[in-house]
């Protein structure tokens, strides 16, 4: 790329004035007048999307949608958990099988604490 392609395409880029040589330049030259041409769309299109109205209100709709369904999310999730929980310890063998387990810790731990309280410390 030609120096002066570089300085033209730098000054477009950081939205600068261009310079006289740039601006002889940005005739001739198809990428930079392709740039240029771009980026001033860009710019047009940049200012006409800033003086659209948003509705007043809108912005506040929209967060408390976004509000609203993280909550109904957060409950319907929750809720599917205690009911799942509910079902689960109404098995008469799920309960059996909470008190095997309970038992079973209950039992380590007795058993850690006795060899803990035997063997001494070297
Ligand atoms: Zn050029």
């Amino acid at each position: 790329m030609a120096k002066i392609c570089e300085e033209t395409q730098g000054s477009i880029a950081l939205g600068a004035d261009l310079s006289r040589e740039e601006d002889e330049h940005v005739r001739i030259c198809g990428k930079c007048n392709l740039l240029l041409t771009e980026y001033q769309s860009l710019m047009l299109l940049l200012s006409d999307s800033m003086d659209i109205d948003v509705p007043s209100g809108f912005a506040d709709a929209v967060m408390n949608k976004i509000e609203m369904e993280e909550k109904s999310l957060a409950s319907d999730w929750l809720e599917k958990y205690i009911i799942a929980f509910e079902r689960l310890i109404a098995i008469p063998q799920a309960q059996y099988l909470a008190m095997g387990l309970g038992a079973a810790v209950s039992l380590i731990n007795l058993i850690r604490f006795v060899f803990f309280v035997l063997i001494p410390v070297q």
